[in-house]
């Protein structure tokens, strides 16, 4: 197939990107680069043998991506393009609300005057809000306890309405836990730009010696350890799952969405998380306790029967490789993609 990534320059794009070269389909990356580096296309080319060509659009600008695809016909899109930092969306709740359903009408518009009606719409575990305890199945309720959780539950809204109006679209919605790792070649991975908000970016850079510590935080929380149970996920994984959900869109015999957990089934805690950081990286990493962080739950972690049943897919990557492949990136790259190399 061709297929249109949006945000095919970020992390969970790159290694998407790739996953889908090497199944031999054609792919078209478009990514404002303003989360992300082109150098990127240069490492995916190492590691598959292929350039793979790339727009430096906006995906809100509905004219060009109306551009793109009468220039670059394609089968099917993957629309990872989007703004995804929590705490910006707090403090920038507009912009968050207008980019990411603005990029959504923008792409679903332009698709549907090129009559291109495939599409795979990266999601989060964080439509699951705050009320439910795990295991997540695709059936409960939605809801979000921040700006950008909920613009993942108003573009999986517009997206069943979408459908609903038009039964030619298959939509897939792939909702992702804790994405995490790194291509096991090193040369791809995440790159965040500033203070890292998440877990593992972090450790990573407690690791290669740009931050003092880990602040964990809250140990008091009604979970083995105290501390909080997530999902990670290993993105090559993941990236295995977009190909699936893709190759089974387009395989189906009917249009409509089809929503499904991307996740392995268990949760591990954030001092887990941290002894196999610091057993990957050779030493034990510093870490202080600190108070709870606002917003976050106890415990998340995916139901992924369905995507076992429906995808014939499954996690197979554990936590030790994850940490593993981020910190052979991380150490190769201590500054990321635009810094010298180590
Ligand atoms: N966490 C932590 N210190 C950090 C970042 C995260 O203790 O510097 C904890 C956080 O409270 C949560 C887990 O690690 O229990 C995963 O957090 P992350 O931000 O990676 O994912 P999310 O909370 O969005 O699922």
């Amino acid at each position: 197939m061709r297929v249109l990534v949006t945000g095919g320059a970020g992390y969970i794009g790159s290694h998407t990107v790739v996953r889908l070269v090497e199944a031999g389909h054609e792919v078209q990356v478009v990514d404002d680069l303003s989360n992300s580096s082109p150098i990127v296309l240069d490492r995916i080319e190492e590691i598959t043998g292929v350039r793979v060509p790339l727009d430096v659009v906006d995906v809100t600008d509905r004219g060009a991506v109306t551009a793109i695809l009468a220039q670059h016909p394609v089968d099917a899109a993957i629309h990872l393009a989007g703004l995804k930092a929590v705490g910006e969306s707090v403090e920038q709740p507009l912009r968050y609300y207008r980019t990411n359903l603005d990029a959504t009408f923008s792409l679903v518009g332009a698709m549907a005057d090129a009559g291109v009606r495939t599409l795979v719409f990266s999601s989060s575990a964080t439509v699951y809000g705050a009320q439910a305890s795990p295991p997540f199945e695709e059936d409960l309720p939605t809801s979000a306890t921040n700006p950008y959780g909920w613009t993942k539950v108003m573009q999986e809204q517009v997206l069943r309405d979408v459908a609903a109006g038009d039964p030619r679209w298959r939509i897939a919605l792939l909702r992702y836990f804790n994405p995490v790792g790194a291509h096991p070649s090193g040369r791809i991975g995440e790159d965040p730009q500033g203070h890292p908000n998440n877990l593992v970016p972090y450790l990573a850079q407690v690791a290669v010696g740009r931050r003092e510590k880990l602040l964990v935080f809250g140990d008091d929380y009604d979970t083995p350890d105290g501390t909080g149970l997530r999902d990670y996920i290993h993105v090559e994984d993941l990236a295995a799952g977009h190909l699936a959900a893709l190759e089974t869109l387009a395989a189906a015999d009917a249009g409509g969405v089809r929503t499904w957990n991307l996740g392995t089934g268990s949760g591990t805690s954030v001092l887990e998380v941290l002894a196999a950081f610091s057993r990957a990286a050779g030493r034990e990493l510093p870490h202080e306790v600190v108070g709870r962080r606002a917003g976050d739950i106890a415990a998340s972690w995916a139901d992924p029967t369905r995507a076992h049943r429906e995808l014939g897919w499954r996690a197979e990557k554990g936590i030790d490789e994850m940490c593993a492949d981020t910190w052979r990136w991380q150490e190769t790259n201590p500054a990321g993609y635009d810094g010298p190399p180590a």
